[in-house]
């Protein structure tokens, strides 16, 4: 047998990419799937993005850039933060990177070393947890279920905090929830990890799809001292509909962003270059890039409260109504099945693909995505019900 490293070994591949890439098998096999799993928007990338970087590409934009990205785009990104968030921020603080993901493992390794303590609000995205372990760093999940509105509390961050914690990361609007913290909720924990000396990592992804007029509050924006502490992720890929385009951005104290930097350009060099001249595209037309943005909230918003009032039809199922990205969170605790074994029998005898709770740090639930069509979402709920209805 193969002798692998403690890497590969302690590594659990990414099981939303693993159930989403399942259903798509069983899709293109000919069956006929609801797909709930997949963290994608449905949606096309807006025609002025697209257009921006074939231009670049028959221009011959294809040639290495500065590692942390083209200056025009980091100067856009750091005017989006001045202006939006006011939130001061130079270009130098910005680096682009090959998707959210990396953004999210430069900054751990940029942070954490070997046996630090990596504070995780669960339910999590999948990935913090390994991207902590590959750091050599220890994650320490903090499960908050529907009771707070899956939010961590500032009691609860207290309490897991030791003198080997590092890092808190904070996600907002959240994967797999959905739930979006308040100002208020923002501030305090905030407090306590600057009381505790804490980095902050606000992976800040989902920022833009929000509903029902609550704000996106970064951690960043509240001080002085806590931009001092924040290191900011985001990206295209929600917002604008570029999952494939791998463009992730990270906003950091300058000697933070200079370390990522460093990081990546031994690992990566810099973001595909003509992909990220197509990125300029969205902060040089904004009129488009915010019509195309309402077009696709809209939706995405009807989508919500439709499969909210859905679920909360179906005998058995509790789920709270969640204020941010493109995923509803059921409790379906109430069946008495591991939730491993709830998907996986939703899938082969109901065929809709969900992505059970646990994944996320979070037994007992499902994640639904409604980052797809009407017609799907009507079909895949009416199953889930009739599936439902029989293990009762
Ligand atoms: N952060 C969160 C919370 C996410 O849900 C995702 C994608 O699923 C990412 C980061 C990474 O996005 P990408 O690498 O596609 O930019």
């Amino acid at each position: 047998p193969a002798a692998l490293s403690i890497w590969a070994l302690n590594i659990a591949p990414s099981p939303t990419l693993a159930v989403d890439a399942k259903a798509k098998s069983l899709i293109a096999a000919g069956e006929d799937v609801c797909g709930f799993a997949a963290g994608e928007p449905d949606f096309d990338t807006p025609e002025h993005i697209k257009e921006a970087a074939a231009k670049a590409l028959s221009e011959g934009k294809t040639k290495y850039a500065p590692t942390p990205g083209i200056p025009p785009l980091r100067e856009a990104i750091a005017a989006k933060y001045n202006d939006f968030y006011k939130i001061p921020t130079e270009a130098s603080q910005v680096v682009v990177s090959p998707g959210g993901k990396f953004s999210c493992y430069l900054t751990i390794l940029a942070t954490c070393s070997p046996g630090d303590e990596v504070i995780i609000p669960a339910p999590y995205w999948v990935s913090y947890p390994e991207m902590v372990k590959l750091a050599g760093a220890v994650p320490v999940p903090v499960l908050a279920t529907d009771e707070t509105g899956f939010k961590l509390t500032p009691a609860m961050l207290e309490a897991a905090i030791t003198p080997r914690t590092r890092l808190l990361i904070l996600n907002s609007p959240s994967n797999p929830t959905g739930a979006v913290y308040t100002r208020a909720e923002i501030e305090a924990l905030t407090a306590v990890a600057l009381r505790h000396n804490l980095y902050l990592m606000s992976d800040e992804i989902y920022e833009h799809l929000l509903y029902d007029g609550v704000e996106h509050v970064s951690p960043a924006s509240l001080s002085v001292e806590a931009r001092a502490r924040t290191i900011i992720v985001s990206g295209f890929a929600k917002t604008y509909a570029m999952t494939g385009w791998r463009l992730g951005t990270i906003v950091a104290p300058a000697p933070i962003a200079k370390a990522i930097a460093e990081l990546q350009s031994q690992m990566t060099s810099n973001a595909t270059t003509f992909a990220q001249w197509g990125a300029l595209a969205a902060y040089t037309q904004p009129e488009k890039t915010q019509a195309a943005l309402a077009v696709m909230l809209e939706k995405f918003d009807q989508r919500r409260k439709f499969l909210h009032f859905e679920l909360n039809r179906i005998p058995g199922i509790k789920c709270l109504l969640s204020q941010g990205a493109f995923y509803l969170f059921p409790n379906v605790a109430s069946f008495g099945l591991d939730d491993r074994v709830f998907c996986e029998r939703l899938l082969d005898e109901a065929k809709v693909a969900a992505v059970h709770g646990s994944a996320f740090g979070a037994p007992g639930f499902i994640r639904i995505s409604y980052a797809t069509s009407e017609m799907i979402l009507a079909k895949g709920v009416g199953r889930l019900a009739q599936f439902c209805a029989g293990l009762r």
